[in-house]
């Protein structure tokens, strides 16, 4: 028997940057928005896998319109001084419907900066800019097992993964919201053991998977968070002897610090 391909093969796509329209902002939990957002071009839009994600740029407080991103041959150029300053932050497309032209990004409403403020308050109307995704990392989807786990920033991306992992193979999910609340209803396959930790009552995806035992066979692990926190469990979880790449533990935000470039706070 030939040994399937496990290689996660990185597929570019032309950088977009599109003005977007609200179409609908609703709350999936008390602290989760699902922003719709609408535009003509969105037939196109590219979207390939469970991360993909895009920059979304917002107004300043008070204006209609956000600074749109200028593109030149090396992809998003930040402006220079004295030019006017966009303000934007990464987040994970959760919904493409390209038929209806529209895209959902959940937001985590988590009480500061001008990504959660702006979504906490949206409305249907109201425009921000939205350029890529960039990339994709295709999963070839042939491992044995999956481990897949995150906080809120990362349950876009994680409820993307449950959809859209094959059946019958054992997934193991967990999820850290801050209380009950916060768990959605999420899509799983009868092979998928889904765990939330809730903070209110002490549990964290630390103390989840330094309890993790890797079964039998060739596994493949993706986790984001709070960048700090992962820290410990990145060694954990390259301790577990997987090949490197195939450990994927991505730092989504770094708490006290505004960071617009994730991949800064990673390792
Ligand atoms: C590839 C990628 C995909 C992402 N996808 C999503 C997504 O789909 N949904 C989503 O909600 N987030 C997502 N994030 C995380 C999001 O980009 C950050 O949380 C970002 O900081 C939010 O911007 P802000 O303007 O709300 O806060 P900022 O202005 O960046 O930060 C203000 C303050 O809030 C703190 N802070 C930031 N995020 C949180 C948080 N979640 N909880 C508590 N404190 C926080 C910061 O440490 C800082 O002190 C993603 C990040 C990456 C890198």
């Amino acid at each position: 028997m030939s040994t399937p391909v496990r290689e996660i093969e990185l597929v570019w796509h032309d950088l977009v940057p599109r003005l977007l329209t609200v179409v609908r902002a609703e709350r999936i939990t008390p602290r989760m928005a699902r922003i719709t957002l609408t535009g003509d071009d969105l037939d196109t839009f590219a979207y390939a896998a469970p991360e993909d994600h895009v920059k979304v740029f917002f107004p300043e407080p008070g204006a209609e319109l956000p600074v749109m991103p200028t593109i030149g041959p090396e992809g998003f150029e930040p402006p220079g001084p004295g030019t006017p300053q966009p303000i934007f932050r990464d987040y994970t497309v959760r919904y493409v419907r390209r038929e209806q032209r529209e895209i959902d990004i959940d937001f985590a409403l988590h009480g500061h900066g001008p990504g959660a403020s702006w979504a906490g308050a949206a409305r249907p109307g109201q425009r921000i800019g939205v350029l890529g995704p960039r990339g994709s990392y295709l999963n070839p989807l042939t491992f044995d097992w999956y481990l897949v786990a995150g906080d809120e920033t990362a349950l876009p991306a994680l409820g993307a993964w449950l959809e859209q992992l094959p059946a019958g193979v054992p997934v193991y999910a967990f999820a850290e919201v801050a209380d009950a609340a916060e768990e959605q209803d999420l899509a799983i396959s009868p092979d998928t053991v889904l765990t939330w930790l809730r903070r209110d009552a002490g549990q964290s995806l630390g103390a989840a998977l330094a309890d993790f035992r890797a079964p039998d066979g060739a596994g493949y692990v993706w986790v984001a968070g709070e960048a700090t926190a992962l820290k410990p469990i990145r060694r954990r979880l390259r301790a577990l002897g997987l090949p490197r790449e195939h450990v994927e533990v991505d730092g989504y935000w770094k708490r006290g610090t505004v960071n617009l470039d994730h991949h800064d706070v990673d390792e």
